[in-house]
């Protein structure tokens, strides 16, 4: 399968200058796609830039319409998106046609939400005067997603940028173009006008500085690693765009001894391996209240047992391989370090190759330290480091001790308990009692080095949007 670039309603791309794409669970190459660089990027936004009048210019009930049809195509096609996904990104098929139907729940979302950009009037101090507020899309919005949720990363920025009125253009992580090309192919059958919604990947330093330079480029969207991120919210200084960033996370799960350890064990399951632990809002350490330790990590080593590791397109798998090589190494290297500190593995421990995919297994690690990188460092895998606290002052100061603030856990039965930790938690994103918080009504996004901004619910459409204050001589 060979597969050009969407730009301004056109597919484009050199057929000379392609790269594979590579299934993890097979190390097949299943596609080669375009290499786009700078002059495709350039080409984007000449594009965006040239869509963005007529667009901003439709009522939000036209645009509305269009994002309604384009969310219906892809709950038509969900099957097809989640196997593609399943295939260039290794999460197992019913997870995978579960990201599309969240990706496709900020379509639907932001459809309604177009109709809503509310302004304001305000009380003048003088006679003569009016005070109007009002709302405009910021322009041309550039976005940069990861391989790791290959549709919603997209849809979370989109949606919202186009139910402002706003045109886009994206960059696919290079791992996983295809979702995000099908997802381009059903924007086009939905009648979404050339140059609204351009779908490019390739070389990302380049496609990234050629956005960052172009002044017509009014915001910057990013999610991935904070390195990254702090690089282009550098650049985009330079024309001072405005600038949304998902980045890094650590999330702490914390079980109070009140907690039903029966639930906090399901839901960190769900929150651990989910996607292979490759998610930035996955818990990465474990905290147990003393009192309770022995009892909860006996349940947890038992539920992990049931865990099936394989290629996702197989019946009732739950762990996916890892995306690539240096993957497996960090996640290795995170498990070496903890096991020299004295940590000891409870369950797992490997990684497997089976038919060419590189697979960790589900490993838990106990006796963890806040000394251990796993205790401190992104893992991105399917390690669960568990250590023991005393006191709820003790957990949420080891808790807070991190430059990542995007999403915590804390489970407890005592809702006095449970809503005081929870607002000491620095954190942009609290699961009390729920490991699983991601919804396309509520607002997503970190504290700290983890971002700035919001993705979903009311709060990230703000994000593409220009507050305009009109003051009116009467
Ligand atoms: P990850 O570790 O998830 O791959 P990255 O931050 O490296 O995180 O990648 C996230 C996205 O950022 C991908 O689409 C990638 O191609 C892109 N990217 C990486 N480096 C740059 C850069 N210098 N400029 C713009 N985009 C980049």
């Amino acid at each position: 399968m060979r597969k050009k670039l969407y730009i301004n309603g056109k597919w484009q791309g050199e057929e000379h200058d392609q790269f594979d794409v590579v299934n993890p669970a097979t190390k097949q190459v299943i596609a080669a796609v375009s290499n786009g660089g700078k002059n495709e990027a350039e080409q984007a936004v000449e594009a965006a830039h040239t869509a963005f009048e007529m667009w901003s210019g439709f009522t939000a009930q036209e645009r509305s319409g269009f994002l309604a049809k384009w969310h219906q195509l892809i709950e038509e096609n969900k099957e097809e998106i989640g196997k593609i996904m399943t295939m260039e990104q290794g999460k197992p098929l019913k997870e995978a046609i579960g990201e599309v139907g969240y990706a496709n729940g900020f379509i639907s979302w932001y459809a309604e939400e177009a109709k809503r950009i509310y302004g304001d009037t305000i009380p003048a101090s003088q006679t003569n005067k009016r005070i109007f507020v009002q709302k405009q899309p910021v322009g041309v919005v550039s976005a940069i997603t990861p391989w790791n949720f290959p549709a919603a990363m997209i849809t979370r920025k989109v949606a919202p940028a186009l139910a402002a009125g706003c045109t886009a253009v994206i960059k696919s992580a290079e791992e996983t173009p295809l979702t995000a090309l099908k997802l381009a192919e059903l924007a086009e059958e939905a009648g979404i006008p050339a140059g609204v919604v351009n779908v490019i990947t390739g070389k990302p330093k380049e496609i990234g500085d050629a956005w960052l330079q172009d002044d017509r480029v009014r915001k910057i969207t990013f999610t991935g690693s904070t390195e990254v991120g702090k690089q282009l919210m550098k650049g985009a200084a330079e024309t001072v765009k405005k600038v949304s960033l998902e980045l890094g996370g650590h999330a702490p799960f914390i079980v109070m001894e009140d907690a039903d350890l029966d639930k906090a064990v399901e839901q960190l399951i769900g929150s651990k391996f989910r996607n292979s632990g490759q998610t930035c809002i996955c818990t990465n350490r474990v905290y147990v209240q003393a009192t309770i330790l022995e009892a909860f990590s006996e349940k947890f080593k038992a539920a992990v047992a049931e865990l099936k590791t394989g290629n996702g397109l197989e019946e009732n798998v739950d762990l996916g391989p890892l995306i690539n090589d240096q993957a497996i190494e960090k996640v290795q290297s995170h498990l070496d370090d903890a096991t020299a500190k004295g940590g000891e593995v409870s369950i797992g421990g490997n990684s497997f190759v089976k038919n060419g995919g590189q697979y960790f297994e589900p490993t838990i690690i106990t006796g963890a330290t806040d000394d251990m990188l796993c205790m401190n460092e992104e893992t991105f895998g399917p390690v669960a480091p568990i250590a023991s606290f005393e006191t709820e002052e003790e957990v949420i100061q080891r808790a807070n001790n991190s430059p990542y603030g995007l999403a915590a856990y804390v489970f407890s039965e005592n809702i006095g308990r449970a809503v005081r930790v929870s607002e000491a938690l620095e954190y942009g994103i609290v699961g009390v009692n729920d490991g699983l918080p991601s919804v396309p009504q509520a607002p997503f996004g970190g504290m700290k080095e983890s971002g700035i901004g919001r993705e979903g619910g009311h709060h990230g459409i703000e994000e593409y949007l220009e507050v305009k204050y009109i003051s009116l001589g009467v």
